[in-house]
């Protein structure tokens, strides 16, 4: 039975004081790994290494948007990955344009050596440790041999995007950041997990919204509408560190399949039926 393997190394916020920032681990029936997000600083490198992950182990990262809780992270990954691995492939960055174009600033700013232009990221040996790729929404890119992924917008800031990935019969869908989205419900129909953010509740909706996110009551609707399997809620702030259980409650009184709070380091499998 194909089975799916989702790990998460980072699910706080931008601002929690508690959690690391967003960076999720898939793990493909057909072998494939993707990065969905890159979180800040080194907690990829940090996170991963506690649950086997290293960088030189990333080949595609699928990039949601371009805040640095998100990108912040990729230059390390890219540092640790050439270190160690130096005539490796590029790794493959997949994103909107408008992301990548944030992304190269990001790398253009922080490279000491590296050549950074609109194609790759080059050593100064002439080795390519980075390739963008930039996508459309709805293009569907081949990342393996029964993997394909493509993304949808959503409603954060210029560029942002959540990605569908379909793989041995399974489909995953990342949101990303973002408010309540149409484009996320038309996009994510018939997922078997919906990996959905959600900044707090109801009672500061209109915080959450003026934020650019949504709340767990918004991410569970989302759900029900797209007839998700199940639906994991991620991006956690402060406040909700150590109270899960209200934004999961609160998402339960929307939708009826199973709801679950992610945490760092927490591993979730799912199969086919
Ligand atoms: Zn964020
Ligand atoms: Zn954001």
């Amino acid at each position: 039975m194909p089975e799916a393997r989702i790990s998460f190394l980072g699910t706080g916020a931008g601002n929690c004081i508690h959690r690391a920032h967003t960076a999720i681990v898939l793990d493909c029936p057909d072998g494939t790994r993707l990065l969905l997000d890159a979180g800040s600083g080194n907690s990829v490198l940090r996170n991963g290494a506690m649950l086997g992950f290293y960088a030189e182990d990333f080949e595609h990262v699928l990039l949601s948007h371009r805040h640095g809780d998100h990108m912040g992270g990729l230059p390390h990954i890219q540092g640790r990955r050439t270190q160690i691995a130096p005539d490796a492939d590029p790794l493959v960055v997949h994103s909107l344009e408008e992301s990548l174009v944030g992304l190269q600033s990001l790398f253009r700013a922080v490279s000491i050596t590296h050549r950074v232009d609109q194609d790759s990221v080059t050593t100064t040996e002439g080795n390519r440790v980075v390739a963008w790729d930039p996508v459309e929404v709805g293009q569907w890119i081949t990342l393996g041999g029964d993997t394909r992924a493509s993304c949808f917008p959503v409603d954060h800031i210029g560029g942002a995007a959540g990605w569908r990935v379909e793989t041995g019969g399974l489909t995953i869908v990342f949101s990303g950041d973002t408010r309540y989205s149409e484009s996320l419900v038309e996009a994510s129909q018939g997922a078997d997990v919906l990996i959905h953010e959600a900044l707090g509740t109801d009672d500061d909706r209109e915080g959450a919204a003026r934020r650019g996110h949504c709340t767990a009551a918004e991410a569970a609707r989302a759900a029900a509408r797209c007839g998700a399997g199940q639906l994991i809620i991620t991006h956690i702030d402060t406040p909700f560190h150590l109270n899960t259980e209200v934004l999961a409650a609160e998402a339960r009184t929307c939708y009826d399949g199973p709801v679950s709070v992610a945490d760092d380091l927490c591993i979730t499998t799912v199969s086919s039926h």
